[in-house]
């Protein structure tokens, strides 16, 4: 568009940001990113078919234009009628960003595309009513709206909309922000004190539950009012109508000092303005300074609540020097009976204002507000910033949301309704509501979420010393002997790492050095790690979504799952498959080094390896030369009962062993166990470093689940628990057809649902249901296996025998509630 074909309007705000719009904008809209565009997304254009499917209709409208432009068109649609239309355009915003990523220059125009829409659609209407004033009625018919939402928009500064539309793409509102914040931290900050008085010593005033403004304070010594707190207090028409959100997030510092307390320019600065504002509850004198970043941008501080005579004598452009006075705090007449006290206010952006600038927001626009006014207190000296700074806990819906925007979205969340988990205790969780759930997911709390043993151990340990292991400590000397007494002969050699995924990764490396070797052979459905090197040995991540597949050097042998596999119970028909990949690889000139497989294979579906199958798998290892590593990750350190790892039920001694989630009951702990003849082969003169490994607070965790484990009898109580929980399990399956298979050790155990039990039909839509219902009964449980069809269990090993006894309840009546609503 040209400017000669501007469509002219009688309304001035539409004249107007036309103007604007082919003046400013339009020369930076051609730039952006071009593609097919609707033109037309209102919701009368949308059909949504069962609540899930979207269909867009009427493409009348369609062109090819920068791509924000469509989006211009969805979000002034949007607008219309809310009570705030800005909350309404960030949701379209947000929604849009997360399928299409947008830049910041297309964020940048965005606000005036919506604008613009508006006012083409004010202009258009205006010429189709004077051509056709029969019609004026039709023609006319979104104009009231539209002409309400131009009027709210009026009020609404371009800065905040675009910091709105930015925030809810997840970058930082306001990016002058991230400038002053590092001036701030910088050697050449180094502000004047404000006020004569020791702030360092202010008693800081809790405001948030206060039911009134603060008439008296008291006067021993300064006070302070926080940054970032929600005050009931501003409740008058001037902080929102009734039927709006009220604005009650404080943005700046209350600095409570006598009146007539001299104040005085941290920095060098210019007087920006200054103004009375006597509304009731507002500022009274105020005066804003700017000032200047060593990199260019500006920030800008206001101080209210100033003596009005004060100020008279300053003049907007005034050179104010570091630590000049600039004026006195006001009385508590003339500052609409507040106590004497300073409002100091920092601003990364004047949205356009002179002096009307809000020193309180709206709660749900928190981010934005703080981006726009961070924390004054770096300004103020002698107080400490975090101390000023309101505590604030982000609700569900807020955490989702940032969740969608700052967080990967390769990360997922476990519930329809996401929960928000806020402590752990035993073997249950609790919500920020309060509500229990019972934990059958997490094997990592091992002796219970929290152990005050554990905590205290980690605590005490932490005041004292954490370091690097090249010094002599004896924790970490203890915590390894203490392991390798938990393993047969001669697995005694410990390497301590943060992880699961980093000691497999270590276990590999250690195989392939010791072999000189680089050929792997992994058991189907194996996970190990989140590492490149396990990604590329974990069938279970490269033959999924997203996986590339399996590489040149690894070789899959068959999951030996006594219910689905082809060998039924028989371990050692299954483990030929060994013999036959390692003869593969060797065939294909990488000779295996390794044979690595979990004891109990959890991602495969919690499947109890065939009897028989690890010694004859070994075997055929070894004579190919392998060595053997068995990833006790997940099952191992005493969840099965009775024995500390998972293999030795099956008779053998592997060359490694790796270890992680349990390890440190929460605590990064992980750790690899092996021979003095592999560990002797690995020492070729590569140092093994890890900052964090073996740290003596990991260990002093390390040695405390131990403790616990011992003290408590946990082995016996997994083993008794684990057959009380199967038992009641098995006696479900006589009622629910739905169970094909009840099986696993101790307190590691997997049910898996069919649909047909004369064909083991995996009821896989059924068993993601089964979870919510359970959910729903106030139990946390999740799902696996080739066919995500088995359900996994393996909580805490303290869960109480009352409380497997409410698991099968719960998952009787799921169960049951499930089979009624397919039936
Ligand atoms: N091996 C196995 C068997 C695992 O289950 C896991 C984690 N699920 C890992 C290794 C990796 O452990 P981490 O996530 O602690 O790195």
């Amino acid at each position: 568009m040209q400017s000669h074909d501007l469509p002219t309007s009688s309304d001035p705000w539409a004249a107007e940001t036309l103007r604007s719009f082919c003046a400013d904008v339009l020369p930076a809209l051609q730039a952006l990113p071009q593609r097919a565009v609707h033109n037309d997304a209102n919701e009368y254009n949308v059909l949504v078919i069962d609540d899930e499917q979207v269909t867009l209709i009427d493409f009348g409208d369609a062109v090819t234009s920068p791509r924000v432009v469509g989006l211009g068109v969805a979000i002034a649609y949007a607008m219309l009628g809310q009570v705030d239309p800005l909350a309404a355009g960030a949701a379209v915003v947000g929604g849009y960003h997360e399928v299409a990523p947008l830049h910041l220059d297309e964020l940048d125009v965005l606000d005036a595309v919506v604008r613009t829409r508006l006012a083409m659609s004010v202009t258009i209407a205006e010429q189709q009513i004077r051509d056709q004033p029969d019609n004026a009625a039709y023609l006319g018919m979104s104009q009231d709206a539209i002409a309400c939402l131009a009027a709210v928009l009026t009020d609404i500064a371009p800065a905040l909309a675009s910091a709105t539309y930015r925030h809810a793409c997840g970058f930082i509102p306001i990016s002058a922000e991230r400038h002053i914040e590092r001036f701030f931290g910088s050697a050449e900050f180094d502000p004047a004190p404000m006020v004569a008085a020791d702030l360092s010593r202010a008693q800081i005033i809790d405001w948030s539950a206060a039911a009134d403004r603060l008439q008296e304070i008291p006067q021993d010594r300064p006070s302070l009012g926080r940054y970032g707190e929600l005050r009931t207090i501003y409740d008058t028409p001037a902080f929102g109508t009734p039927f709006e959100e009220r604005r009650t997030l404080h943005l700046g510092i209350d600095v409570f000092v006598p009146e007539g307390t001299a104040t005085r320019s941290p920095l060098d600065g210019v007087i920006h303005s200054c103004d009375i504002r006597d509304q009731p509850g507002d500022y009274g004198g105020v005066v804003i300074i700017e000032y200047r970043t060593p990199a260019g941008p500006r920030f800008w501080m206001l101080v209210g609540h100033l003596a009005h005579a004060s100020i008279d004598a300053l003049e907007p452009g005034d050179h104010i020097g570091r630590g000049e006075e600039f004026a006195l705090v006001g009385t508590r007449e003339e500052n609409g009976g507040w106590a004497p006290h300073l409002h100091v206010q920092l601003f990364t952006d004047l949205l356009d204002q002179t002096t009307e600038l809000d020193g309180v927001a709206r709660a749900s626009q928190r981010d934005v507000w703080m981006s726009i006014s961070p924390n004054p207190a770096p300004l103020i000296a002698g107080v400490d910033t975090a101390a000023v700074r309101a505590p604030h806990k982000r609700d569900a819906a807020s955490i989702s949301g940032r969740r969608r925007t700052n967080l990967s979205p390769s990360l997922s969340l476990s519930y329809a309704e996401p929960l928000q988990i806020v402590q752990g205790d035993g073997a249950s969780l609790i919500d920020a509501q309060g509500r229990r759930w019972i934990d059958l997911v997490n094997n990592v709390a091992h002796v219970g979420h929290e152990h005050p043993r554990v905590v205290d151990a980690i605590a005490q340990q932490a005041r004292q010393l954490n370091t690097n292991t090249r010094y002599l400590h004896s924790n970490v000397v203890d915590y390894a002997q203490r392991l390798a007494g938990s393993f047969p002969d001669p697995l005694s050699v410990v390497v301590l790492t943060n992880s699961g995924s980093e000691a497999v990764d270590l276990a590999l490396r250690m195989v392939r050095t010791a072999t000189a070797r680089e050929g792997v052979l992994t058991l189907d459905w194996g996970y190990h790690g989140n590492l490149s090197s396990l990604i590329e040995i974990s069938p279970y991540k490269f033959n999924r979504a997203g996986g590339s597949g399996r590489s040149e050097r690894v070789r899959i042998c068959e999951l030996p799952d006594p219910y689905r596999g082809d060998h039924g119970a028989d371990g050692a028909a299954y483990a030929i498959d060994v013999a036959r990949q390692a003869a593969d690889l060797a065939a294909a000139g990488l000779p295996a080094a390794v044979f690595v497989h979990e004891s109990i294979s959890g991602c495969g579906g919690q499947v109890d390896l065939a009897p028989g199958y690890l010694q004859a798998a070994y075997a055929h290892a070894r004579d190919a030369g392998a060595l053997c590593i068995a990833d006790e990750v997940q099952c191992g350190l005493g969840r099965v009962g009775t024995d500390w790892w998972a293999f030795e039920a099956q008779g053998v001694v592997p060359d490694i062993v790796t270890m992680g989630k349990p390890l440190g009951n929460g605590h990064p702990l992980g750790a690899v166990i092996t021979t003095p003849q592999v560990a002797r082969a690995f020492a070729n003169g590569m140092e093994y470093f890890n900052t964090f490994g073996g740290n003596p607070v990991s260990c002093a965790a390390g040695l405390a689940v131990l403790d616990v484990i011992d003290d408590q009898r946990l082995r016996a109580h997994a083993s008794v628990a684990g057959e009380h929980l199967i038992t009641g399990l098995r006696s479900l399956a006589d009622r629910h057809e739905v169970i094909g298979d009840v099986r696993g050790r101790g307190l590691f155990i997997g049910v898996e649902l069919i649909d047909d039990a004369s064909t083991r039909t995996p009821a896989t839509a059924l068993t993601a249901r089964v979870v919510e219902a359970v959910w729903r009964r106030s139990v946390l449980i999740s799902s696996d296996g080739p066919h995500a069809n088995v359900l996994k269990i393996k909580p805490p090993l303290v869960i109480t025998t009352a409380e497997l006894d409410h698991v099968v309840d719960a998952l009787d009546s799921a169960l049951g509630e499930v089979a009624d609503a397919t039936s």
